[in-house]
């Protein structure tokens, strides 16, 4: 496991950044990893971990209870899925219609604390990606800051694969840009999640809040399930 490594990076950038290193979250993402790699990982101090598949993410976070984990749903969320991420998660990243909100915002449980939102905007325009075209972004969020049990806290996003840093920029700079237009309108945002393991450094140049990392900490995915094509089976 490389989390020394990782948070020596973040180290690094923020402060050639110019920032607080403590402004900077480290989501580790645990997809496909087993509960003993997410142990491993909370020995070595980390809180926060981000998970593509529901069930299995609440699998994992039901065998840790009681360590006082974060959980972080970051992947597509179909309407059939969104009870277990209600009942199981802290936040979800991925949030691009309002019909899954709304089903969240119903679900979730009205003794616990809300659930952390955040707003995923398709920054590359690529037709496949999930996220919300920028022009909408406004109107999405108006929506979702009046659902109870909600509290939208930023932007997400996943930028097209490529190791070109100057694009990426590009791409984070958008998305800075549209956070930072919805808080000129008045919405108390605090979040912009960006930044994977190949290009936390150019998100944490352009702003970003919660950098999101698997393969820097845990080692490359097994293939079958690197690609979102297959989900791992896990019951
Ligand atoms: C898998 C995944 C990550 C982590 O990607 P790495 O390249 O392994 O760091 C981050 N964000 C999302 C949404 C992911 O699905």
């Amino acid at each position: 496991m490389n989390l020394q490594a990782v948070l020596a990076r973040i180290a690094f950038a923020t402060n050639t950044a110019g920032r607080d290193p403590q402004s900077v979250l480290l989501l580790a993402v645990s997809k496909t990893r087993p509960v003993e790699d997410v142990r491993a990982a909370f020995e070595a101090g980390q809180r926060a971990f981000g998970e593509n598949y529901a069930r299995e993410g609440a699998e994992k976070a039901a065998a840790l209870a009681g360590l006082g984990l974060e959980w972080h749903f970051i992947g597509p969320l179909q309407a059939n899925k969104t009870r277990l991420v209600a009942e199981f998660f802290d936040w979800v990243h991925s949030i691009d219609r309002l019909k899954i909100a709304e089903r969240l915002s119903a679900q979730r449980d009205a003794h616990r604390p809300p659930l952390q939102i955040c707003l995923q905007v398709n920054v590359s325009g690529e037709r496949s990606k999930s996220g919300v075209a920028p022009q909408d972004v406004a109107a999405l969020a108006r929506a979702l800051v009046r659902l109870p049990r909600l509290n939208l806290r930023g932007l997400m996003c996943i930028p097209e694969a490529t190791d070109d840093q100057a694009c990426l920029r590009h791409r984070f700079a958008r998305l800075r840009q549209l956070h930072e237009e919805l808080r000129a309108d008045g919405l108390a945002l605090d979040t912009l999640s960006m930044g994977m393991s190949h290009d936390l450094e150019t998100a944490i140049a352009e702003g970003a809040s919660i950098v999101r990392v698997g393969t820097a900490i845990f080692g490359e995915r097994p293939a079958a399930r690197s690609n979102g094509s297959s989900k791992p089976v896990i019951l």
